[in-house]
């Protein structure tokens, strides 16, 4: 983002709006102009005097100002912060009323005695919304659709609860109407609860995009036992009854109905019961008969969790804020909560409360790192202001400033020194045997630079990497707070979360928020500019992301729909996207893999998803929520006609394929079975898996045959072997893999049909392939304790393309998904790529090119090269 100056027009503005307040000699006002919107991203060096009295009315008299474009009415207050002589009002944006996502925009006052004076004003507020604010969607198809599609692993999509709650605007080109829908349950996979805030469209029903609530940290789970064995005092609560529990009521934010913290202990019980605002209506706080609270509740991390909060209220009470909601708000915690009976090694805000693990393994409670409650509680605070969300540089911004305060908290109660070698790191307490380096979840002095570090994760990948990258972002705080000081530093991360960032903040934005707290806060030049050294120094500088080089060739820039999946065919590519902030419904594009601009093939405003090609045709599917109803289109790629529908159903489809004019598609049909489906020319689709316990996926064409997975019981046990039909006679032929066994993504070549198949259930994965009619297998790349771990695979008449997950344990670009190949006829698999990020779904086309979605340069893009990498430097 460029920096400019004030131009002279805006200039004039500025000096008929507030007659003879600058000195001649002051520096002109500063205005940094945002994309998108003619409401400015910063207005500072202002010097205006303002209204008496009520502040939020004095900012909005401010912001009438034509300067802003700002209409004072869309403006709904979300609190004052005053530090000092300095005053801050945030506000939300509305449009007609309605909540627009992530827009905040803030006015920053400075006050002597009753004087009030305009410093400086910014955030983001979008001039260019008109979307109409009447749903077409009823609440209760925004909450199946999200919990249909906005969920990714299917078992956690069984278990989940829908709960719609308001209308929002999502800021995109002329506003989004969407529906916030909350889903709850669990996530087998990672072990852990499931909270998600999806955005369903309000008009045409497309999902939007799902933000993780959980700000969760760590690993494993296993069993408890003891905290540390430190005294502290804990502030209790005497009852009626003369029994004690865990009610702290002496802190300031105490105002005789509100304003408590309270520790329950969950003594086991599921994480579901305690989701959700406040806690169960029936929950007690922890008890004890006695002011001492003995080892059961040191065991369980009650004692931990209570002194903690108490630890992290009065730090931010230092910093002038009372409690997390910045209201004295009362502060919750839950500790030793299970899921499906099994110890969780974990710790997470949920949004009103906290909510702790007993740990397990070598975990102790995670309640017992001071940094941890502070992290999870700091989550609670940039609710409350900066509110930044939950994904890609402001997820990884959210994280950096949660471990930034955690760190500082625990430094601050304990007396440890900067200096101190285990002081930067965060977690490092809670194991029981492993020292505090290997136990450690991040080490914030871990000097990473953004050009070089950042870890090119796709959106698919912990959202696009906001754990992973945060320590970019918190380092150059750290290295602040090693130079200015504890108390200097801390002040100014605050003053920048609290009146500076907004929501949808990058890297560069969360420096510039950061240099502006600075700014207000006086701090003397020398210490400005070691502020900004800081973020030079781990790369946070406009255009960072242009030093991540790349040996691929960019077809297109920026994929932003999180179901994106190229197919190539005859040298052209297809593949559907949305708009760059995810909020138009997803369209088909096809280009050339030689280059060119992509054009749209879809014509509907539908969310469309799938799409596959045979080089002369598209096939795709589009979704409409407020039907429920998912299509199969079909389309020339040179558009010579228009987009033809050939299927209109209700049930989910999942991939499509296609040949000349046979199309096939697989999902789950009438029947509640997974099943594949063959159109041919104007025929009515058949099930070619309509015999009861038989199911498929992901269906092949070509050639005038169709291969699928077949899937069937045989006894007790699940089958699972590609099959080849003849679309002609009709004959199939099951191709004989071994019981046990477990096979993927058969694909039909031409010559050859290829498939994965993984003998023992290791997740890794050799290639086989057989001739196209199933017959004749052989063995490309063998199964084994050798084989790949496979993501994705693909292949053509000469080579099978797979995408492979390295081996590993280190969080590097090294073991993020990379794109390998193989001759069909065998031989060893070579590294595509060179580049150091992920390589995401792929499609090969003719010879050795392959075309993929690659996220190794601060985006996910669509990118292609013709032959594999000659050497990696990375040694692959
Ligand atoms: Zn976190």
């Amino acid at each position: 983002m460029s920096w400019r100056r004030i131009t002279l027009v805006a200039a004039l503005c500025l000096a008929l709006a507030a007659p003879g307040t600058a000195a001649a000699d002051d520096p002109p006002p500063e205005v940094e102009p945002r994309a998108g919107t003619r409401a400015p991203a910063e207005v500072r060096g202002l010097s205006e005097p303002a209204q008496a009295g009520d502040p939020v009315a004095a900012a909005k008299a401010h912001l009438a100002d034509p300067r802003y474009h700002i209409d004072p009415a869309d403006l709904a207050p979300l609190g004052t912060v005053v530090d000092g002589a300095d005053e801050t009002v945030r506000f939300a944006q509305r449009h007609r009323g309605v909540p627009v996502f992530g827009a905040h925009y803030l006015v920053h006052f400075r006050k002597n005695g009753d004087r009030r004076e305009v410093v400086g004003a910014g955030g983001r507020f979008l001039t260019e919304l008109t979307v109409g604010t009447t749903p077409a969607v009823t609440r209760e198809s925004a909450a199946t659709i999200a919990r249909t599609t906005l969920i990714r692993d299917r078992r956690a999509k069984e278990s989940a609860k829908a709960e719609t709650g308001e209308l929002v605007v999502i800021p995109r080109g002329d506003g989004r109407l969407a529906w916030h829908v909350v889903l709850t349950g669990r996530e087998p996979v990672a072990g852990r609860p499931l909270l998600l805030d999806a955005y369903v469209d309000a008009h045409s029903g497309q999902p939007l995009f799902a933000v993780d609530r959980l700000r969760a940290e760590g690993p494993v789970t296993g069993t408890g036992e003891t905290v540390h064995g430190r005294s502290v005092e804990l502030n209790v609560y005497q009852r009626a009854d003369g029994a004690y529990e865990l009610r702290d009521r002496a802190r300031p934010m105490w105002d005789g109905t509100d304003g408590e913290i309270l520790t329950y202990d969950a003594q086991g019980g599921d994480v579901n019961a305690w989701l959700g605002l406040g806690v169960p209506a029936d929950a007690e706080p922890v008890r004890s008969g006695t002011p001492a609270f003995g080892s059961e509740h040191a065991a369980s991390g009650a004692v931990d969790a209570h002194w903690g909060a108490g630890q992290v209220y009065e730090f931010y009470r230092r910093l002038g804020r009372d409690g997390l909601d910045g209201q004295g708000g009362t502060m919750y915690s839950v500790v030793d909560v299970t899921m499906e009976g099994e110890p969780i090694a974990n710790a997470f805000w949920d949004g009103t409360k906290m909510i702790y693990g007993s740990g397990g393994g070598d975990y102790r409670p995670f309640a017992s790192g001071l940094d941890v409650v502070g992290h999870e509680m700091t989550h609670g605070v940039i609710e409350h202001s900066a509110g930044l969300v939950y994904i890609g540089q402001s997820g990884a911004i959210n994280e950096g400033v949660a471990d930034y305060f955690g760190n500082a908290i625990q430094l601050e109660a304990f007396g440890i020194p900067m200096t101190d070698p285990h002081a930067s790191l965060l977690g490092e307490t809670l194991c029981k045997t492993l020292p505090p380096e290997q136990c450690a979840i991040r080490d914030l002095d871990d000097g990473r630079v953004a050009g070089e570090s950042y870890l090119g994760m796709s959106i698919r990948a912990d959202y696009g990497g906001v754990h992973y990258n945060s320590t970019i972002f918190s380092g150059a705080l750290w290295d602040i707070r090693e130079a200015l000081g504890g108390a200097s530093a801390d002040r100014l991360v605050y003053k920048a979360v609290t009146e500076y960032m907004t929501p949808l903040d990058d890297f560069v934005d969360g420096r510039r928020a950061v240099e502006s707290a600075a700014r207000a806060l006086g701090l003397p030049a020398r210490d400005r500019l070691t502020v900004s050294r800081a973020f030079d120094r781990h790369g946070i500088k406009p255009g960072w992301e242009r030093a991540l080089r790349t040996d691929s060739r960019v077809l297109i820039d920026g994929i932003t729909d999180p179901y994106a999946k190229p197919d190539v065919a005859g040298g052209r590519y297809v593949v559907s996207n949305s708009s760059p902030d995810v909020v138009e419904p997803s369209q088909i594009l096809t280009g050339r893999v030689s280059g060119g601009k992509p054009v749209r093939l879809s014509e509907n405003d539908r969310w469309n998803l799938m799409p596959a090609t045979d080089g002369k045709s598209a096939a795709w599917v589009s979704f409409d929520a407020t039907r429920q109803s998912y299509r199969v289109h079909t389309r020339p790629l040179d558009r010579s006609s228009p987009e033809r529908l050939v299927h209109d159903g209700s049930g989910v489809i999942e991939t499509v394929a296609i040949d000349g004019d046979t199309i096939a598609w697989d999902g789950v049909g009438p029947d509640d079975e997974h099943s594949v489906w063959v159109k041919r020319g104007d025929a009515p689709p058949v099930d070619v898996t309509a015999a009861a316990g038989v199911h498929g996926h992901a269906p092949s064409l070509k050639g005038g045959r169709l291969a699928y997975l077949k899937v069937w019981t045989e006894g007790e046990a699940s089958r699972s072997a590609p099959a080849v039909l003849d679309l002609e006679t009709g004959a199939e032929t099951v191709v004989p893999m071994p019981q046990g066994s477990f096979s993927a993504v058969p694909t039909l070549t031409g010559r050859h049909l290829a498939w994965i198949y993984d003998e023992n259930g290791d997740g890794r994965y050799g290639i086989m392939r057989a001739a196209s009619d199933g017959t004749g297998t052989a063995v490309v790349v063998p199964d084994g304790p050798d084989a790949p771990t496979a993501y994705w695979f693909d292949a053509n008449d000469t080579f099978a393309t797979i995408g492979v997950w390295p081996d590993g344990t280190e969080v590097t670009n090294d073991i993020l998904v990379k794109i390998h190949q193989v001759p069909l006829g065998g031989g060893t698999l070579q590294r595509f790529s060179c580049n150091r990020g992920m390589q995401d779904l792929f499609a090969s086309g003719d010879g050795r090119t392959v075309v993929w979605l690659d996220g190794t340069d601060g985006n996910t893009d669509l990118v292609t090269r013709d032959r594999p990498a000659k050497r990696c430097r990375d040694g692959a």
